[in-house]
């Protein structure tokens, strides 16, 4: 059933390494699979002197290309260029990060062979495109609404990007919701099931390149966070890794061939090694074959499950630490843990499942939903709810975020001021009148900070703004009405009006934390959709040079097997395929209806030799 005549709704994961898309169909919640198969889309976009490419096609490519693939934007998302995370993130990064206006990070690739710029925003607006067009494929109609999910620590600027990341894909982005509470709800912890008891859940989300975990406190479907912990840089490319240094180390050992200074070969290798990273998550052990690997020399190996959780031992364990740092900030016993949730790719390793089951006593944990297609899985739940798609059970969630931080002003004195305290059900509006600390003041500065330090400069400043024009009057007479207003998708607009003159200043938190403007996020949809006809023009183009190199290829094959030609028909024949061949050499880029004119030469010199062949 469509919701309300429009379009279909979908949950959407949009992933640091790997993204998920899940809808509601057949009466439950499917994972929606890709034009490859694969349930989980890796979060890439590459861009060649040809095309544009998402997903699956531009992580295939990366070994080729490396300079020009675009991935982690999530980890740029919202950020500036200035920020220390994005200093030290760019230097493991192969493609090019510059600083824009505004201090705005911008990605500069080459593509079609000029030098273009792409927002965090923009890049990870292709990857919800590919998940929107894989969702389309698959329910057979459009789809206009999803639930998008962030993790748990992202800040109002990062969630605004994520929100404006989806309506640059022409999306409209009902909901952004905690990637935790999606995982809960996955598993039906909401309001129905914490009604009269409160459940203390820890939700454990490893992934390919980090590592969350986070305690909440479900009661009566108000999602409390107690606890966040974890490790930004954790995740199965380290576990590949490990792999990889392994092999290396083996290959060297075995030929005197030192590959890491080749990186087409490092590339390959890792491939190979996060292949077989997941099958030894099922299997006791496995083989890594790659062909001419470095110097026509082969790589044949195999690697058992033992060895694979010895190489990554130091790795595995620092985990365990940080459920044990996440439980002891929560000051909660693992005795009152009433779920441990799986979550993550990662998080299907026997190995990691082990050390966590030991540590809380063999407990059964929640994962009969595949642990990468939770987030989704919850994401859709919700979408279908807010829709009006599925069943009673979707209808009966009700879901409350709340704020993780306290929200506040800062006073006199450098004083946090708080005005919506930490764990309040959002969406939410509140109100304080503040004053003016000297006389004849006539500006007030509102700086807002999240946090809990009552120092506003040990909290994390979100945006500031004035408010000019307060008549003259004596400090403390003036009564300015300072109000916080967060949506429910936790973004928070900042108003600021002068009680006497009535003069205000309604302000949203812009400039400080990198955020687009309207015409910004104009244009850029603009361009989402030129890309998208680009790449569908793109995919008209080889589909005719396939059809005529087959063409080509069909009739020289028939004319050689063919016993009743003669000589100067064979001639004739092998000379247009030999011309052919260079014209499609010289010929690469030409356009589609290029290719359907040259199809109608050959057919001019193939058809009359081959109707009466047979
Ligand atoms: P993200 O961190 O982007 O949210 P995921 O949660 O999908 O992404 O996790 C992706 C990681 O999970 C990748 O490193 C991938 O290799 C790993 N992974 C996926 N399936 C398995 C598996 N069966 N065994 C081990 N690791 C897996
Ligand atoms: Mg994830």
């Amino acid at each position: 059933m469509a919701g309300k005549g429009k379009g279909r709704a979908i949950g959407i994961d949009l992933g640091t390494t790997y993204s998920c898309v899940a809808a509601w169909k057949h009466d439950r919640i499917e994972i929606i699979p890709n034009d490859q198969g694969n349930r989980t889309t890796p979060s890439y976009v590459a861009f060649t002197d040809v095309e544009r490419l998402i997903g699956d096609a531009a992580k295939n490519q990366v070994a080729n290309n490396p300079i020009n693939t675009v991935f982690d934007a999530k980890r740029l998302i919202g950020r500036k260029f200035s920020d220390p995370t994005v200093r030290s993130d760019m230097k493991f990064w192969p493609f090019k990060v510059i600083s824009g206006a505004g201090d705005k990070p911008m990605i500069a690739v080459t593509y079609k062979g000029e030098e273009k710029q792409f927002s965090a925003e923009e890049i990870s607006s292709m990857v919800l495109t590919k998940m929107k067009d894989i969702a389309e494929a698959y329910l057979g109609t459009t789809v206009t609404d999803a639930v998008v999910t962030v993790p748990a620590y992202f800040n109002d600027s990062q969630r605004q990007a994520t929100k404006d990341a989806g309506t640059i894909a022409g999306l409209n982005v009902m909901r952004i919701i905690n990637e935790p509470t999606a995982a809960a709800i996955a598993y039906g912890l909401d309001i129905e099931s914490t009604r009269f008891v409160p459940k203390n859940v820890l939700i454990f989300d490893l992934g390919g390149g980090t590592f969350d975990v986070s305690l909440v406190t479900i009661e009566a479907g108000v999602f409390e966070v107690k606890a966040i912990a974890g490790d930004t840089h954790l995740g199965g490319q380290d576990f590949d890794n490990r792999l990889v240094k392994h092999f290396i180390k083996e290959f060297k050992r075995k030929t005197g061939k030192d590959i890491s200074g080749n990186p087409r070969a490092v590339r390959r290798l890792v491939t190979a090694c996060e292949k077989a990273k997941r099958i030894l998550s099922s299997s006791f052990q496995t083989t890594i074959e790659i062909e001419a690997l470095f110097g026509g020399i082969d790589l044949f190996s195999t690697i058992t499950r033992a060895k694979f959780d010895e190489l990554n031992v130091d790795l595995f364990s620092k985990c365990v630490e940080q459920v044990e740092k996440c439980l002891g900030d929560a000051k909660m016993a693992k005795s009152l843990i009433h779920e441990v949730v799986l979550v993550g790719g990662s998080s299907r390793i026997p190995k990691v499942q082990e050390l966590l089951q030991k540590m809380f006593n063999w407990k059964k944990m929640c994962k009969t939903i595949n642990p990468d297609e939770a987030v989704a899985h919850g994401a859709a739940v919700l979408a279908a709810k807010l829709s009006g798609e599925g069943n009673g059970k979707v209808q009966n969630v009700v879901l409350l975020d709340v704020t993780p931080l306290s929200l506040g002003i800062e006073i006199a004195g450098y004083l946090m001021s708080v005005i919506i305290p930490r764990n309040t059900c959002i969406p939410t509006k509140r109100e304080e009148i503040f004053s003016t600390e000297e006389d004849n003041q006539t500006c007030v500065t509102i700086k807002v900070y999240e946090g809990e330090r009552s120092r506003s400069t040990d909290n994390n400043l979100l945006g500031q703004f004035d408010l000019l024009g307060i008549p003259v009057a004596p400090r403390r007479v003036p009564k300015i009405k300072v109000c916080i207003d967060i949506d429910a998708n936790g973004i928070m607009s900042v108003s600021a009006k002068d009680m006497g003159t009535g003069l205000k200043n309604k302000i949203t938190i812009t400039n400080s934390t990198g955020r687009l403007s309207k015409s910004e996020i104009d244009r850029m949809i603009q361009d989402a959709r030129k890309y998208k006809l680009e790449d569908e023009e793109y995919k008209k183009k080889v589909a005719s040079l396939n059809a005529l190199q087959d063409y080509a290829y069909n009739m020289r094959k028939a004319i050689r097997r063919s016993a009743k030609r003669g000589a100067a028909d064979r001639k004739k024949i092998e000379d247009a395929y030999e011309s052919f061949k260079q014209w499609r050499h010289f010929n690469q880029h030409a356009h589609a209806d290029d290719y359907k004119k040259k199809m109608k030469e050959l057919e001019y010199v193939f058809g009359p030799i081959i109707t009466y062949m047979d």
